[in-house]
């Protein structure tokens, strides 16, 4: 015998008795399967159901062969049971997929656009449409149609038909099963071939948001929140542009012109700051090339920097480089640096120094004649390559 589905009939039934018809084990769980039950198995979309048997815990549901399988997590000696479903994610999932119904037939209705898939998952549900593009305007017109027809609280009629009605039907979206079809109706709006649970009207799925949409290759994928689920996401949504704004001492609505106000601020900032910088770079090279010392003919300053922005260091290299001068500079920090410059004119090449530099400590870099760098690997011989380097100047 086949396992009757009482939720085909009511789908707000939360309990039922019923016999154990059948046991096996599955994945190392026991499982059962019953006379009749309301739990939804997962299927077209929709998740399975959880719940009691006996008071224990359904982990999951699955249809096959026209049984309804409970997996459990303990093993059920008891030939009749009490089954008992979480109705709290039941109701949960009946607004998610009958708000999906009701929104793909209104991309449908307005836009042409067909629903080519559909995911129900824990934190939002998506449909994927055959589109390729979708404007704000158009998505705000698809929500408020399938939201008028939310409140509208239109009956929703879920029943099996003749193989006669169903050629009779507009069906949005064909039978995908063998035998008897269920067809699920919204007057006026839509018909669908389809197996889950909905609300007694559409009323019941209390409002759909669209969250955001962009585009996968050939489709749109559009993810959106049915009943509490919408709730809960504006709640926080609400709570948290509260305190943005709070901490902008703004209202909500004046939120958008205090940051773009912030980031320009932001930049001003940022600007006046790297032009600062840029000049204390110029007098600190100013300032060290008063204590250069004399390598052959030319002026060199030596000099090594831990944790400073490797950026700053360059642009110091340049600086002693434009006050007519030789930089040899280290910088340890993430890693271990050498920052080679020589001022225009001078007969000396920073890309070869540092080349033959490198390669007496193990390491490998080059550079253009004006300014090189290169990394060396160990940072403990960093005074020793600089030292190196110069004595290398002073041989010429
Ligand atoms: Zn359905």
């Amino acid at each position: 015998m086949d396992t009757e589905r009482l939720y085909y009939a009511d789908a707000y039934l939360t309990e039922c008795c019923a016999r154990v018809i059948e046991r096996a084990e599955r994945n190392g769980q026991p499982a059962v399967a019953l006379s009749q039950s309301v739990f939804y198995p997962e299927g077209g979309g929709q998740p399975a159901d959880t719940g009691t048997l006996n008071g224990i815990e359904v982990l999951d549901v699955q249809a096959e062969n026209g049984l309804v399988w409970h997996m459990l997590a303990a093993p059920l000696a008891d030939d009749t049971v009490r089954g008992q479903i979480d109705w709290a994610r039941r109701f949960d999932h009946m607004q998610q997929h009958h708000g999906q119904h009701l929104l793909s037939a209104a991309f449908e209705h307005a836009l042409g656009l067909k629903t080519v898939s559909f995911h129900l998952g824990a934190g939002a549900a998506t449909i994927d449409l055959a589109g390729t593009a979708l404007s704000a305007a158009q998505v705000a017109a698809v929500e408020d149609l399938t939201n008028q027809v939310i409140w509208e609280d239109r009956p929703v009629l879920a029943r099996f038909v003749t193989p006669e009605e169903l050629a009779q039907l507009p069906l949005r979206k064909p039978p995908q099963v063998q035998g008897p079809v269920r067809v699920v109706s919204v007057a006026d709006f839509d018909h669908s071939a389809c197996g889950g649970t909905h609300p007694r009207s559409t009323g019941g799925v209390g409002l759909v948001h669209i969250r955001r949409w962009d585009r996968r290759g050939d489709a749109l994928r559009v993810e959106f929140l049915c009943g509490g689920r919408a709730t809960r996401d504006l709640r926080w949504k609400n709570a948290a542009l509260g305190r943005l704004a709070g901490t902008l001492s703004v209202a909500p609505a004046e939120l958008e012109d205090a940051v773009a106000r912030v980031r320009e601020a932001e930049e001003r900032t940022r600007k006046q700051l790297a032009e600062r910088i840029g000049q204390l770079i110029v007098l600190e090279a100013t300032d060290m090339m008063t204590r250069a010392e004399l390598a052959g003919i030319v002026q060199v300053v030596r000099h090594t920097y831990v944790q400073r922005d490797l950026e700053e260091v360059r642009a110091l290299a340049r600086a002693i480089a434009e006050h007519g001068g030789v930089a040899l500079l280290g910088l340890r920090a993430e890693k271990t640096q050498l920052i080679f410059a020589r001022a225009e004119g001078l007969a000396v090449n920073c890309g070869a120094l540092l080349r033959e530099t490198l390669a007496q400590f193990g390491g490998r870099g080059g550079g253009q004649p004006a300014l090189a760098q290169g990394g060396l690997p160990d940072a403990a011989q960093l005074d020793a390559a600089l030292a190196a380097a110069v004595e290398r100047l002073r041989m010429g």
